[in-house]
């Protein structure tokens, strides 16, 4: 039997191995909603039989993000008769136009995925599109809010919220330090302070990776983000050629401030050309 853990009625989180991912499953009276599908398809199976021991009822899936822990399981879905994934609009073109190149990232944990062959190893990309504005998924009895808080960890984070419930990708990790690779540090602090606001309307926070969290976790989250975030900006004034040297100040591990940093000037430099 498999572990789901109850975050308000009708609403489940299920941890995976590797990533530690968290799977969110939201069970109304005429279908459910599964929020994030693993690495592979193997992962993408055991994530679809823990489901099944939960419902029969027809599925629909969320894709918070296009990181690959968190889409590569589609196409087990999809096999099982899955025609509904859902996605904000920048994170469904980024699985469809660099999807591929994340297979190296899985590793031993899902060798036929890293390879591209074998069953249900196709990338399969969201079709079901939330753009800038909510979008309200009717499970029967209960709905699913998707919405968009602008860019963050990624360019395009989508969050689920129930009555009791927030599901929030890794916009919030719990038990590790934040993944900078694809983020917007500024912005992501925003959404953060976002995030919070929200707190009267939720019960449960459930982040992409750990514990569930409380709105505490999340503003101090944020403040260290924008704290590090002017740390930072500081050593790239004063030492321009050697922006490394923030690292050490930095509240992250080593190689997450050397993401962060990257970013930052990335962001900037993509902001003066826009301007
Ligand atoms: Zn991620």
């Amino acid at each position: 039997m498999s572990e789901w853990l109850e975050v308000g009625m009708d609403n489940y989180v299920l941890v995976t191995e590797g990533s530690l991912l968290n799977t969110g499953l939201i069970v109304g009276s005429e279908r459910a909603m599964v929020i994030d599908t693993g690495c592979g398809p193997r992962q993408g199976r055991q994530i679809l039989d823990a489901v099944r021991e939960k419902t029969d009822l027809p599925l629909v899936v969320v894709n918070t993000h296009a990181h690959y822990d968190h889409f590569f399981g589609n196409a087990v879905f999809a096999e099982a008769g899955v025609t509904e994934f859902w996605a904000h609009q920048n994170c469904a073109s980024e699985i469809d136009q660099r999807g591929d190149v994340q297979r190296r990232h899985v590793g031993t944990l899902e060798p036929e995925m890293a390879a591209g062959e074998g069953e249900n190893v196709e990338l399969v990309v969201p079709n079901a599109i939330v753009k800038d504005q909510p979008v309200w998924v009717d499970l029967g009895g209960l709905t699913a809010t998707l919405f968009y808080l602008g860019r963050g960890h990624t360019d395009g984070d989508l969050l689920a919220g129930t009555a009791t419930t927030l599901y929030v990708g890794d916009l919030v990790e719990q038990g590790a330090h934040p993944s900078f690779e694809d983020s917007y540090p500024e912005e992501w602090a925003d959404a953060l302070r976002h995030i919070s606001a929200l707190r009267h309307r939720y019960e449960f926070l459930i982040p992409g990776h750990g514990r569930p969290c409380s709105d505490q976790f999340v503003k101090t989250m944020a403040n260290t983000m924008t704290t590090a975030v002017r740390q930072a900006r500081q050593s790239i004034r004063d030492t321009p050629n050697d922006a490394t040297k923030a690292i050490p100040v930095l509240p992250y591990g080593p190689e997450q401030s050397r993401w962060f940093i990257k970013r930052l000037q990335e962001n900037r430099r993509s902001s003066h050309e826009a301007s």
